[in-house]
């Protein structure tokens, strides 16, 4: 199995990894992993139940458009996404970031 750093990084920043029950993360739709597959990683490297809550993204286009970009496409490590009112690339306001929320202990 391939790994993806911030798989890596999300546990780094847990602490007490051993006594963690289940952990809850917010992920950008955006973010460079989808929902399903990033629950898989981290199951695979740790015991933890993990929940994944997407948050929608916010982008600003050229074309004065502010709202949830339109995602075209998902591929494993990448999203290709536009602005629903014009097609070009919009510069992303919010949708990648990877967040901790809630870490439950034993
Ligand atoms: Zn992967
Ligand atoms: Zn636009």
């Amino acid at each position: 199995m391939h790994d993806h750093y911030f798989i890596e990084n999300i546990i780094k920043q847990v602490p007490n990894k051993n006594k963690v029950i289940s952990i809850e993360i917010e992920l950008g739709d955006l973010a460079e992993i989808d929902a399903g597959h990033l629950k898989e990683h981290l199951t695979s490297h740790t015991s933890w139940k993990v929940e994944v809550k997407v948050i929608p993204s916010k982008i600003k286009c050229l074309c004065g458009y502010i709202g949830e970009a339109r995602v075209l496409q998902r591929l494993h490590d990448l999203v290709i996404y536009d602005c629903p009112e014009c097609s070009h690339e919009p510069d992303i306001v919010e949708g990648k970031d990877i967040k901790i929320t809630k870490v439950i202990y034993r």
